[in-house]
Parts: structure tokens; C-alpha cells; sequence
């Protein structure tokens, strides 16, 4: 005898960067085994890996998964935690207050509602790069496992540069459109290598101010009775 079928809730969401709305459902004990697995190995490429899975299993709607700019599954999966485990998050603040000469540095204990938890977008952000009046360039967003993977602030010219080439689509013209996946790798790395700083730092600019999943709140501590302005940037800081 078929044993019941149990009916899973379902809740709607906004994917931050198409602005499309999905349908998606908690996950349940087969994908908590996935994402469990996928943490115990500590490898950054097989979370960002599970996480994808985990996704697209619980969205109902079709989506094309790799299509999704990091901070869409980022933000998703809080969405996704929310619904499954909890809607708040326990986390830790070390009180940043003076006391005299040195720091309060008591323990703050806080909770973060997922509801608050919202991509900010910076109003200054774009995809097309201009780099002179008449050549430009169109990026495309990081793979997660690249931002998993790699630290933005590597000084490393040639690490920077990989990035980069990754996440162009194309650089145009007056007259054409290159795409990338049509260009040799070592002619687009000899055009960045070409550039001044100055149009390097807008290629730059583009993954300073690409949209995060963030959360600011001002938290009192109970030892020095102030406040602290703290800020939560990007998925991983919810989970330390
Ligand atoms: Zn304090």
C-alpha cells in the first residue's frame, strides 16, 4: 500500500536581478543531506555546488540556474534557510565601544530576522563599462564559485585579470560586438593589459558596487549600554 503523500508549503519570491517571481518550497530532509555533506567536505566549489542543487530542486518554477548572479542564489537560499530551519539567524558581535583607552569588546548576542535581509543595489552599479567614447565593454556577474573561491582583494595582477575575463560578455564598438566566447583569451587579456588605470579602476568599479545581500541594524550592548551600527555582507557572514 502507497504510504500518504504529505503536502508541502509553498511561498513566492522575487529573483533580485530579473525581477521574475518564482515559486519555491522548503527544503526537506533530502536536500539538508546534500547541503550537510557539502559543508563537512569544506570545499568552497562543492558548496557553491550543492547550494545551486538545493535551488533549483526547491524552486518550482523553471529557472535557469546558471544563469543567476550570485547575490540572486545567495539571497534565495536565506529565503530557502528561512522557511526550512528558521527565520532568524543567531549570530555574535564583539562590542566595538571605547572604555577608556581600550575597547569594550564584550559579546554581543543578536538575532537577524531573514526578513530584513535585502539586496542592496547601488545606484552607481552597471554592466556596460564604458572605457572611451567610442569602446566599451559588457560584464556579465561571478559565477558563485568564483566568489566563493576568490578573495576580491587579491593583489595578484594576473588572478584579477582571470576574474575579470570571466565575467566579460563582450567589448563593442562603433561598428561591431565581440563576444568573448568568440575571442581568444590571451587577445582579451592583451587588451586589458592595454588599458589605463583609470578605465581599469571602472572595470573595478563594477564588482565594488555589484548588488549583496546585506543587513543593518544597530545593536545596544548590555555591558557599555551603547549602540553599534553593524552591517552583514554577503551570505557567508550569516553563517560564521
Ligand atoms: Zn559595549
Amino acid at each position: 500500500m502507497a504510504l500518504p503523500k504529505i503536502n508541502v508549503p509553498t511561498f513566492e519570491m522575487t529573483i533580485p536581478s530579473t525581477e521574475q517571481k518564482v515559486t519555491y518550497r522548503p527544503f526537506l530532509v533530502k536536500e539538508e543531506k546534500i547541503l550537510l555533506m557539502a559543508l563537512e567536505g569544506k570545499d568552497e566549489t562543492e558548496t557553491a555546488r550543492a547550494l545551486k542543487q538545493i535551488i533549483s530542486n526547491c524552486c518550482i518554477d523553471d529557472i535557469d540556474i546558471d544563469k543567476l548572479a550570485p547575490f540572486d542564489l545567495e539571497y534565495f537560499f536565506l529565503l530557502l534557510r528561512a522557511k526550512s530551519i528558521g527565520e532568524t539567524i543567531e549570530l555574535t558581535y564583539k562590542c566595538q565601544n571605547k572604555k577608556g583607552k581600550t575597547n569594550c569588546d564584550n559579546v554581543i548576542k543578536f538575532s537577524v530576522d531573514i526578513d530584513a535581509v535585502a539586496v542592496t543595489k547601488n545606484p552607481k552599479h552597471t554592466n556596460k563599462i564604458d572605457i572611451t567614447d567610442t569602446i566599451g565593454i559588457m560584464m556579465k556577474y561571478p559565477a558563485l564559485e568564483t566568489i566563493v573561491n576568490t578573495n576580491f582583494d587579491t593583489e595578484n595582477v594576473d588572478d584579477i585579470l582571470d576574474v575579470i575575463i570571466n565575467c566579460m560578455e563582450s567589448i563593442f564598438d562603433n561598428d561591431s560586438v565581440y563576444k568573448m566566447r568568440d575571442t581568444d583569451r590571451s587577445e582579451t587579456k592583451e587588451f586589458l593589459e592595454g588599458l589605463t588605470q583609470t578605465q581599469f579602476i571602472k572595470i573595478r568599479e563594477f564588482f565594488n558596487t555589484m548588488p549583496k545581500v546585506a543587513y543593518k541594524e544597530t545593536i545596544e550592548c548590555d555591558k557599555c549600554k551603547k549602540g553599534n551600527e553593524i552591517e552583514i555582507e554577503g551570505m557567508q557572514n550569516f553563517f560564521r
